[in-house]
């Protein structure tokens, strides 16, 4: 099965063809299950520390099938807890290294891909994140003094009054906007499907069409062990890597919670629109809702703008079906014509995907060495630097376990998430938490005060 047709399947310079489906048993040293960018890098991370290692991918549909090849291309040093929640489970020094990290990996990313010749758009431009209302400006200019008193550098996060916001962009009724350079805009389509043909290149074997049916850690002498409806894999270690579609693998359902984002892209814009609009380094642009939005300037002069707001499925079913969501895509547009009134033609492509969130909002990078089983993800909507990240990581561990490396020592790394509530109680809570976002963004546009909603929400969360 193809992804839904989105901006980034569709310019895509070669159609995509299947690779082969697995059809016989293997041995190797790691098995991977999923062909996102949590198990394509692993496998580049693992090819890069020993290129003796035989690794095989298992991708049920197609590489880049899930959110790697749907998202809004931010490859950002965001984390999906705050900073203060992050102190208060982890400790200053595990949180100081956790910034370093992560606002590294947004260039080393950058880096690895220009090494390996993967051509994804990549630009660092920094984002931008706008104030559109008093209250908003306070929020953030609030954010600025806190990142200060964490440590934060004068130039990781800066207020910009009205004037130099709009020297980087132009958003309708901004009255202000903090920036940060750590965040680069991508085409992650071109990212994953070109991470597949370098790990190609380095001899790992990739098998799509191929869903794993069955996992089993080693027992005694007996390697771990996957199969799929056509072969089987015996390996040392296999690491699951299958992100918002964990939950239909047996055992697995209250693990994470699938949540669906949508994206739509509008037709190529102007040359006066953009002279008009700015976003001249390619900053990537949001504003300060409660309920996530996410915009880019892409390589063809479109905007690719995505948003939370779809709901939470009973029983964290995931189906193509959940891939779009009619009210949710007009109100995408509504808010991407509300921030640019200028934009030029009507929406050209609409799409969605699953990602996934943890019970406490930690990401995890697990490995469990008796059994021969590994996993990484619950980045919610942080996973593209997250999952390079969590790739060298899972490598450093699983090729040096004795030894301590500036990713083993972060703080997710061997951290379990508490799973979720049964349902109805997961249902009920991630929806009213959902619900209560939009409230908020609701009653503070009316009111131009902090709203009650807003707390709940984190409070419903964590
Ligand atoms: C619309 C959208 C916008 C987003 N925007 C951003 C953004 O701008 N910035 C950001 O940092 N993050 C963003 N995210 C999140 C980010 O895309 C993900 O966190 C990241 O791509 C996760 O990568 P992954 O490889 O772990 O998972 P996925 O890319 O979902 O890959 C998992 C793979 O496993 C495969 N699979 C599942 N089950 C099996 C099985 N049984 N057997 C074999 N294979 C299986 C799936 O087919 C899939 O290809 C967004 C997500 C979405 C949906």
């Amino acid at each position: 099965m193809q992804p839904p047709a989105s901006l980034w399947w569709s310019s895509l310079e070669l159609p995509v063809a299947p690779r082969a489906a697995l059809g016989r048993h293997l041995d190797v040293d790691v098995a991977i299950i999923g062909g996102g960018f949590t198990g394509l890098w692993t496998a580049r991370e693992l090819k890069r520390r020993d290129p003796s290692l035989r690794i095989v991918v298992l991708e049920k549909e197609v590489c880049g099938f899930g959110a790697s090849g749907r998202n809004g291309g931010w490859a950002s040093a965001f984390y999906p807890l705050g900073d203060e929640a992050i102190i208060s489970r982890h400790g200053r020094a595990a949180f100081d290294r956790l910034r370093r990290q992560l606002q590294q990996g947004v260039r080393t990313l950058g880096q690895s891909l220009a090494g390996d010749g993967i051509d994804a758009d990549f630009v660092q431009g920094g984002t931008l994140d706008f104030a559109r209302s008093e209250l908003q400006a306070r929020r953030l200019q609030q954010r600025v003094r806190d990142a200060r008193e964490l440590g934060y550098a004068l130039e990781d996060l800066v207020w910009l009054e009205e004037r130099e916001a709009r020297e980087r962009g132009r958003v309708a009724g901004a009255l202000g906007a903090t920036y940060s350079p750590h965040c680069a805009r991508l085409h992650p389509a071109r990212l994953v499907r070109g991470l597949a043909e370098v790990n190609e290149r380095l001899g790992v074997e990739i098998y799509e069409n191929s869903r794993v049916t069955r996992v089993m850690g080693s027992k005694g002498t007996s390697a771990a062990e996957v199969a799929t409806a056509g072969g089987s894999v015996h390996a040392r270690f296999v690491v699951r890597a299958t992100e918002g579609f964990t939950p239909t693998l047996a055992g697995e359902r209250r693990r994470v919670a699938p949540l669906f984002s949508l994206m739509i892209a509008s037709e190529p814009q102007s040359r006066g629109f953009w002279d008009e609009a700015g976003f001249g380094h390619y900053e990537t642009f949001a504003d300060d809702r409660h309920l996530i939005i996410y915009g880019q300037r892409t390589r063809d002069d479109r905007i690719a703008f995505g948003g939370r707001g779809a709901p939470y499925h009973f029983g964290s079913t995931v189906e193509p079906r959940f891939d779009e969501n009619p009210k949710v895509f007009s109100l995408l547009e509504a808010t991407l014509r509300e921030l640019l009134p200028h934009l030029e033609g009507g929406v050209a492509y609409r799409w969605g995907g699953p990602l996934a969130m943890a019970r406490d909002q930690s990401p995890s990078v697990l490995v469990d060495y008796e059994r021969g089983l590994a996993s990484a993800g619950g980045y919610t909507g942080d996973g593209v630097v997250m999952s390079y990240v969590a790739a060298n990581a899972l490598a450093d561990l699983l090729t040096a376990p004795d030894v301590t490396t500036d990713y083993t020592s972060l703080p997710f790394v061997q951290h379990r998430s508490r799973p979720w509530e049964y349902e109805p109680f997961r249902w009920l809570g991630i929806n009213a938490a959902l619900g209560a976002a939009s409230w908020a963004d609701r009653v503070e546009a009316r009111n131009q005060r902090e709203s009650r909603a807003g707390r709940w929400v984190e409070r419903l969360l964590t």
